[in-house]
């Protein structure tokens, strides 16, 4: 017998039907003599109407308040799944965050997991029930309901898979797999059998949603094993690995994009010794992280421009921080641009490559593609061009790297 935690995402969860189509896939598996523990999301389009619900009171909202309204999408929808479970014969409950409890940290609106006691969860499945549980929230040590940032149901399902040590964590969603990169940007992007945790870290982070982030994190660190799969289909999804279960190392196994970035050059920056963490220093004290950065040689050896990237919600803020370090800093000039999408190609197999760097480049140089900004790390490149050019690069760089689907 084994123990599988199945998550269904929003479009899977979307309306009674699908539910119902999803309590079938639960009762495969429970019917295959394993244990099972559903973790849902709300319905598609749900969380974001709860969002907008909370931003109509208030832009400003106190954030314990928008944790108890957009909770709730999932709240009802894993009582809705427990009843389709339960019409096909098998028993079942839903577990509330705050009755299992999934105890978090009180960062509202992204909190923390800092434990999963699986106590009673344990004491439903040797009942033979199959436990379902809302995805995205958890419980502060004051009493309060939390949330886990957008896309968190990821995160319960792998928290749970790995509190109660389950042989697999399926994450069911609305494309078979994960592919090279978004299949509904590239037509001719492949799904891949496996992926290691480390390349879909990168990817995540760097803007396919396909994973939450955090959720990859803590399933590499638990050694989860996490499959993605259709809800709408029966076929093997893409497992995702630690990296000696995949022979063959592709160089590029991935590309990604990000539309959240904004650009901020500063012109006439005063060129000395601790300019960097005058700039700097202010905006990580407004909480805002600062991404890629480039400084350029300065002509006259009194000042020198500089850029880099915050995140596209931030940009109003940034600028207003720098604003008001203006005069006191030395800068010149502030110019803010959101119209920027960052492309990443990431592999594990640039480790041991060479000349990864140099292909994107040329690549986008054949196509006429202006780079503004570039930044690296072991298993990745990145690089910053105009929104506009930002489907053309990435169909270009797939092409390039030899990951197209014949
Ligand atoms: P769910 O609601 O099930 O959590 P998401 O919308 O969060 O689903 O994630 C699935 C979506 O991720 C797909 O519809 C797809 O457009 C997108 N996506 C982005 N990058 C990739 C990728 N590399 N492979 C597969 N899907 C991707
Ligand atoms: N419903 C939440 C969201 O839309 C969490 C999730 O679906 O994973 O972000
Ligand atoms: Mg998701």
């Amino acid at each position: 017998m084994a123990r599988i935690v199945q998550k269904f995402g929003g479009t899977s969860v979307a309306d009674i039907e699908r539910i119902k189509n999803a309590a079938q896939l639960a009762k495969m598996e429970y019917d295959a003599g394993n244990q099972v523990v559903v973790v849902v999301s709300a319905m598609a389009g749900i969380t974001n109407q709860l969002v907008d619900y909370v931003n109509q009171i208030d832009r400003e909202f106190d954030p314990e308040e928008y944790d108890v309204v957009v909770s709730t999408g999932e709240q009802s929808n894993a009582g809705l799944m427990a009843l389709a479970i339960q019409n096909l014969g098998i028993k079942s409950r839903s577990w509330l965050g705050w009755q299992i409890p999934i105890q978090t940290d009180a960062i509202h609106e992204k909190a923390r997991i800092v434990n999963v006691n699986t106590e009673e969860l344990e004491k439903c499945l040797s009942d033979g029930e199959i436990a379902v549980v809302p995805g995205f929230q958890g419980i502060s040590a004051d009493n309060r309901i939390t949330t886990l940032g957008r896309g968190g149901s990821d995160l319960t399902a792998v928290a749970l898979a790995g509190a109660l040590k389950a042989e697999r964590c399926d994450i069911f969603t609305d494309v078979d797999g994960i592919y090279t990169t978004d299949p509904r940007i590239v037509g001719k992007a492949q799904k891949l059998d496996k992926i290691t945790y480390e390349e879909m870290l990168e990817m995540a982070s760097l803007g396919s949603k396909v994973l939450q982030t955090r959720s990859v994190e803590l399933a590499m660190n638990y050694n989860v094993k996490m499959q993605v799969r259709s809800s709408f289909g029966n076929t093997p999804g893409t497992f995702v690995v630690s990296e000696d279960e995949i022979m063959e190392q592709q160089v590029v196994s991935g590309i990604s994009q990000s539309k959240d970035e904004a650009k901020i050059t500063l012109l006439k920056v005063a060129d000395r010794p601790g300019i960097a963490a005058a700039i700097f220093g202010p905006l990580a004290d407004a909480e805002i992280n600062v991404d890629m950065i480039v400084q350029n040689v300065s002509e006259d050896g009194k000042t020198t421009d500089l850029t880099f990237t915050v995140g596209e919600v931030d940009l109003e803020k940034a600028v207003n921080v720098l604003k008001k370090n203006k005069s006191d800093i030395g800068i010149g000039e502030i110019i803010p641009d959101s119209d920027v999408v960052k492309i990443s190609v990431v592999g594990v197999g640039m480790r041991s490559h060479a000349g990864v760097a140099q292909k994107m480049f040329m690549t986008l140089a054949e196509k006429g593609i202006n780079i503004k900004v570039i930044s690296t790390s072991e298993i990745r490149v990145s690089v910053l061009v105009a929104e506009e050019y930002g489907e053309l690069a990435i169909r270009a760089l797939h092409t390039a790297y030899g990951l197209d689907a014949n």
